[in-house]
């Protein structure tokens, strides 16, 4: 019978026999000994902090990735596709709702590069994919349906103020929500209804369809949709 006492294992006693840890390059292994052993934390090196979160995590030392978090977060370059994809490997439920966040907000306008899909890896990619295409499709539906005028009590004409509304919707309410480049929040177009005047468009009935529309909640389903994606990427502590 063959048996294996500690007695007999080499590797790790000796330098000549390292212990070779399945996954972990020897780069890795030194920034994470500086910091631990030697309070050494690369404060603007993302290559070298990711090093020590990764290594923190691995071995769960909570120190280490504090530290290494904190550091990342201070970094100008640091991205929101970095935070979303370190954020959903080592557990940072912060960074997943920032990162994804940003990187589905249609006032964003992010284009991914391909280096950041290939850092992204399928299932994360396919959730923002997902997400876009599904506020994207509400948004076109709500551009192309002009919510019908409710006129208020001393409305001037109904005529021309429904027409007006409808012109307003189809110019600038579209526009805001399929605009390439400058699409905006719709929160922001539900502020921008209510807060300025519409040509001919009286102030009673347009805030008294601001209201409807609130109520609908069809202008801030998009913040519902990014919400429920998140509720999967990362469920609540
Ligand atoms: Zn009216």
């Amino acid at each position: 019978m063959l048996s294996l006492h500690p007695v007999d294992i080499q590797e790790g006693r000796t330098d000549e026999m390292p212990l070779d840890i399945p996954g972990i390059t020897t780069e890795e292994m030194e920034r994470f000994l500086d910091f631990q052993l030697r309070h050494r934390l690369p404060c603007d090196d993302e290559r070298a902090l990711v090093m020590i979160l990764r290594l923190g995590h691995f071995f769960q030392y909570e120190a280490a990735q504090v530290a290494a978090a904190t550091a990342l977060e201070r970094l100008p370059s640091f991205s929101a596709v970095s935070k979303y994809a370190l954020g959903l490997k080592f557990g940072i439920r912060r960074w997943v709702i920032d990162g994804f966040t940003a990187l589905v907000s249609p006032d964003k306008h992010c284009q991914l590069t391909q280096a950041e899909v290939e850092q992204l890896e399928l299932m994360p990619y396919h959730a923002i994919v997902q997400t876009r295409a599904s506020i994207e499709a509400h948004r076109r539906s709500i551009a192309y349906t002009v919510p019908p005028m409710c006129h208020a009590k001393g409305c001037l004409s109904d005529i021309d103020c429904g027409v007006a509304w409808k012109l307003e919707w189809k110019n600038k309410v579209a526009a805001h929500l399929m605009h390439p480049e400058e699409a905006i929040r719709g929160q922001a177009i539900l502020s921008m209804l209510e807060e300025k005047e519409i040509h001919e468009v009286s102030k009673t009935c347009r805030l008294g369809m601001v209201e409807r529309i609130k109520e609908s909640g069809v202008l801030t389903y998009e913040d519902q949709i990014i919400e429920q994606a998140l509720r999967s990427l990362a469920p609540p502590e």
